[in-house]
């Protein structure tokens, strides 16, 4: 069947207003009963990337959640909430009521009576299909589900360009497990590939995307907030990422995933060849929505394998943007320390200090730092080449 994408316009995040674009949106896939069947348990993959509140717009906002629990209840089934946070928030019992009470996830769960999930117990499992991951450890309750809901944010992301359905899915391995990832997987290519295998290892049945507020610039974490006014339903998350890029004016080939998606034959690589129900792309464009400042050509550069062996380091050093602590901003709080994959960030008199030499510009410390404390930076070299060669 050819992917549809259900496009509902959504103002604002009044639980009324939300109620009624999620189930417009899920209507025109043929509603809710097409997902959920009395009895089954369905697991809501929230983001929740960060503990912080709703105005942050770094997670998938409460009134959207609740939206969602509502019309899997009213199905008759049984709502499970649940995520593996970013790195600074540890996959523990307390990371998770950090990051519910601070995302207003724990009060959805007391005013609708949906689950939320306490169980950080993982399992590694196989997956012979996956392109590039064979094996890979998941959260527990994902593999109990019988049902998964994808819920993404619509956000830009400093390494992808933009972080949607198929990145939200990286939520699914525990903790620990996506900073392994994240120091095996140094070629954004192969790393748009693992997340890509997660994503037909999980097989969410549907994904509704929060797209009313969504941020732009150097996102996922810190980069400035934007109305887009909508939300986005789909069976397939690729096709859905490719119109929610389309909405705000991306290239989808120039984000890793989609391009990658478009080399495996999961889609054309062509917004218009995807059917959209409801609202058009056209009528719900947002111009000038604000990409992130890294461009995707780096990551062409980093995955020449000649070039990576050689002259790594040089590269690394001149063509990537470089993570840099600003003092006055860093609290010394220590996310950073614990998110590093490489782990070679220390505290140095009150301000996080890097030790470039092993730097692998993965951006996990930019994309931990809710202080905004880490500025990515170009050489003069690196200036020099992006501008000649028009980049942004
Ligand atoms: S840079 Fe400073 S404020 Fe930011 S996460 Fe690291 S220690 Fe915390
Ligand atoms: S310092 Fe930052 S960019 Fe470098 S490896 Fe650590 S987390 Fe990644």
């Amino acid at each position: 069947m050819t992917s549809q994408v259900a496009i509902v316009k959504c103002p604002d995040y009044r639980q009324p207003t939300v109620d009624r674009a999620v189930r417009e949106s899920i209507d025109l896939l043929g509603g809710i009963s097409q997902f959920v069947q009395p009895g089954q348990k369905v697991l809501l993959k929230v983001n929740l990337l960060s503990a912080t509140p709703p105005e942050r717009g770094i997670v998938t906002h409460p009134a959207v959640v609740e939206a969602v629990v509502k019309l899997v209840q009213e199905a008759g089934g049984l709502p499970l909430i649940a995520d593996s946070p970013g790195g600074s928030v540890p996959y523990t019992e307390a990371g998770l009521r950090r990051t519910y009470e601070a995302s207003g996830l724990l009060q959805v769960a007391e005013r609708t009576g949906a689950a939320l999930n306490w169980d950080t117990s993982y399992e590694e499992i196989s997956h012979p299909e996956g392109f590039l991951v064979k094996r890979l450890e998941v959260i527990k309750p994902v593999l109990e589900a019988d049902v998964v809901i994808s819920m993404p944010k619509l956000k830009t992301h400093v390494l992808f360009t933009f972080t949607g359905a198929t990145k939200n899915l990286f939520g699914v391995v525990p903790g620990f497990a996506k900073a392994v990832f994240h120091a095996r997987m140094r070629n954004v290519t192969h790393f748009a590939l693992m997340l890509l295998d997660i994503t037909s290892l999980v097989k969410p049945a549907l994904v509704l995307m929060d797209a009313v507020v969504g941020m732009e610039g150097d996102g996922p974490s810190t980069g400035p907030l934007r109305d887009v006014g909508v939300i986005l339903a789909s069976r397939d998350s690729v096709a859905l990422d490719a119109v929610a890029t389309g909405i705000v004016g991306f290239d989808p080939l120039k984000v890793p995933t989609l391009r990658e998606a478009a080399a495996r034959g999961l889609w054309t690589g062509r917004v218009d060849d995807v059917v959209t129900l409801g609202a058009s792309v056209d009528e719900v464009l947002v111009p000038d929505f604000q990409p992130p400042s890294a461009s995707p050509r780096e990551d062409a550069t980093m995955g020449n394998p000649f070039l990576t062996r050689h002259f790594g380091p040089l590269i690394t050093d001149h063509f990537t943007l470089r993570p840099v602590p600003q003092r006055g901003r860093c609290t010394a709080c220590g996310d950073c320390v614990a998110g590093c994959p490489q782990q070679i960030i220390t505290i140095v008199d009150s301000l996080a200090v890097i030790d470039y030499d092993q730097c692998i510009r993965c951006y996990c410390c930019h994309e931990l730092c809710t202080e905004g404390a880490i500025d990515l930076e170009r050489s003069w070299l690196g200036s020099l080449v992006h501008r000649v060669s028009g980049g942004r």
